[in-house]
């Protein structure tokens, strides 16, 4: 054998060992001004530990982005030479994904992964499907930056608050009998003007009632959706001397000292108020209007940004967009407790082949092994230390703020040693291969 075949091998073996270890990688951070300010925030936290940088104690720091997309992107010190970014490095080492992931969504990872540190509400919206985010990239592509679609899993950290998917038709009724500031602001003479004489059989026509009402709201002039927020304001604020206000309407006078004469406020009545408790998710499919309203979540979705909005909001907004695109479903959403896998790991698995979260917390001393899985994975160390041993590897010291990128085919163990290691794993659905 000559001699330059020898290195050839030995390059060889020295580049599979290299792509069946975890690499690590370097995040990049959103100050959005609805984010918790300095090291209140979860993210500055995590951010400051990921990059070494100084925590700025009055900038807002919003949300952690761990992936390849453009906005945000992350970096890895390539072993084979310099600083890249995740995304080129997984095109040069395209075998890091697994061939099955690799042959449905190419050289690029179909997932993102965030951290999210909420202070003030964000922008009611709703994210467009494949057809439509094709369209509107093509026709706006400013505005729409991406063609693909961005249904997204918000996994709470903190108790977290979000508006989710239109009410119910029984507590559409009940916003129209209670607030009558809407009737004013849509015009009739009382609720029941709005609402059909017969309930049973009318739910089609009680759905157009909430569309139109809905469309009502968010057209409304600025001047308009102001004096009807004072009114109602002005109400809420002396039913509270007499009476506990309901949670919807604590809500609204919340979000208008944040957004002041923002038609969302008003909107806000029609969607559902979900609050959850740390460890559970809520998931967010393509068309369904919602808002993050407070605390902290980990996030993951479909590699997007495509974000069409319509109130609580100074960006631009996109009310006729966002009115063509409401999914029809009604009611209150479902709320994801997970799956436990083992004593200390809980999945959850949205009914979406591109993701899947793993929620891990070890007490001090205890390990847990992630088996090998035909795709790539992303790991975040939110607090605690610990190790992590791969196979072909050895153990590295893991400790909060850490990111990891794991290649596809690669079984690792996780050991704390602290009181608690506190992790997550996002990955390929695993429904998408046993598919
Ligand atoms: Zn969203």
């Amino acid at each position: 054998m000559e001699q330059s075949q020898f290195q050839s091998q030995d390059q060889e073996k020295k580049r599979r060992r290299v792509l069946s270890k975890p690499l690590r990688l370097r995040c990049s951070v959103k100050n959005y001004n609805w984010g918790n300010l300095g090291s209140k925030s979860h993210v500055a936290r995590l951010f400051s530990r990921n990059s070494g940088s100084h925590i700025d104690p009055d900038e807002s720091y919003a949300e952690l982005w761990i992936g390849t997309h453009g906005s945000g992107p992350s970096f890895v010190d390539d072993p084979f030479g310099g600083l890249s970014s995740l995304k080129e490095w997984i095109s040069k080492n395209p075998d890091v994904l697994g061939d099955q992931v690799l042959k449905k969504w190419g050289a690029d990872l179909p997932f993102l992964f965030k951290v999210l540190s909420i202070k003030k509400a964000l922008s009611i919206q709703a994210h467009p499907d494949k057809e439509l985010a094709r369209a509107l990239h093509k026709s706006q592509p400013s505005l729409y930056k991406d063609d693909n679609h961005k249904p997204e899993l918000a996994l709470a950290l903190t108790e977290f608050e979000a508006l989710c998917g239109f009410i119910s038709l029984k507590d559409l009724r009940t916003v129209l009998c209670t607030v009558p500031e809407i009737i004013e602001l849509i015009g009739g003479a009382d609720a029941e003007q709005w609402l059909p004489a017969n309930e049973m059989d009318r739910n089609n026509e009680l759905e157009a009632v909430l569309e139109s009402i809905f469309s009502q709201i968010l057209l409304s002039s600025k001047d308009r959706i102001s004096q009807i927020l004072s009114k109602l304001k002005w109400r809420l604020n002396l039913e509270k001397k007499k009476r506990e206000l309901t949670d919807k309407e604590k809500l609204v006078l919340r979000l208008e000292s944040q957004y002041p004469a923002d038609a969302g406020v008003m909107a806000a009545l029609f969607l559902n108020y979900v609050k959850l408790n740390r460890g559970e998710a809520l998931c967010i499919g393509a068309n369904e209007p919602h808002a993050y309203i407070y605390g902290e979540c980990i996030e993951c979705m479909a590699t997007s940004d495509n974000v069409v909005r319509a109130g609580l909001t100074s960006k631009q907004r996109d009310i006729q967009t966002l009115l063509s695109m409401l999914k029809r479903r009604k009611g209150f959403p479902e709320i994801l407790k997970g799956l436990s896998l083992n004593q200390y790991t809980t999945r959850y698995l949205p009914p979406f082949e591109e993701f899947e979260v793993d929620r891990c917390i070890l007490p001090d001393a205890a390990s847990v092994v992630f088996p090998s899985v035909p795709g790539p994975s992303l790991l975040l160390f939110i607090s605690g230390n610990g190790t992590i041993g791969a196979t072909l590897s050895e153990e590295h010291m893991v400790e909060e703020g850490d990111v990891l990128f794991m290649p596809a085919y690669v079984e690792f163990t996780i050991t704390s040693e602290s009181k608690e290691l506190h992790l997550y794993r996002a990955g390929i659905n695993s429904k998408f291969f046993q598919a």
